[in-house]
């Protein structure tokens, strides 16, 4: 499987991939996260995103959407408006 030229992670990842940044993300102590309706909402925009790539990975800033949406801080980079609503 191909790996990203700047970061050298998978450029796909699978589901297991995934659950394990998100899980790691979450137990880390001092990152705040959002509400689980919150979180729905922002992947829901993302996966409806012409910018998503991989299912998993914003084409603008590189992140793993799942992560990325979890975040209390997170942003969404869409020029000019979010497409997320929270
Ligand atoms: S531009 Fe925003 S909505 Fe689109 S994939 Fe990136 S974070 Fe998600």
């Amino acid at each position: 499987m191909g790996k990203c030229k700047r970061c050298g992670l998978k450029t796909v990842l699978s589901e297991q991939d995934i659950e394990r940044m998100v899980a790691e993300v979450r137990s880390m102590r001092g990152i705040k996260t959002v509400k689980d309706e919150v979180y729905q909402s922002r992947l829901a925009a993302c996966f409806d995103c012409p910018k998503l790539e991989y299912g998993s990975t914003c084409a603008l800033c590189g992140c793993v959407v799942h992560v990325r949406a979890l975040l209390a801080d997170g942003k969404c980079p869409f020029p000019k408006n979010s497409r997320w609503q929270v």
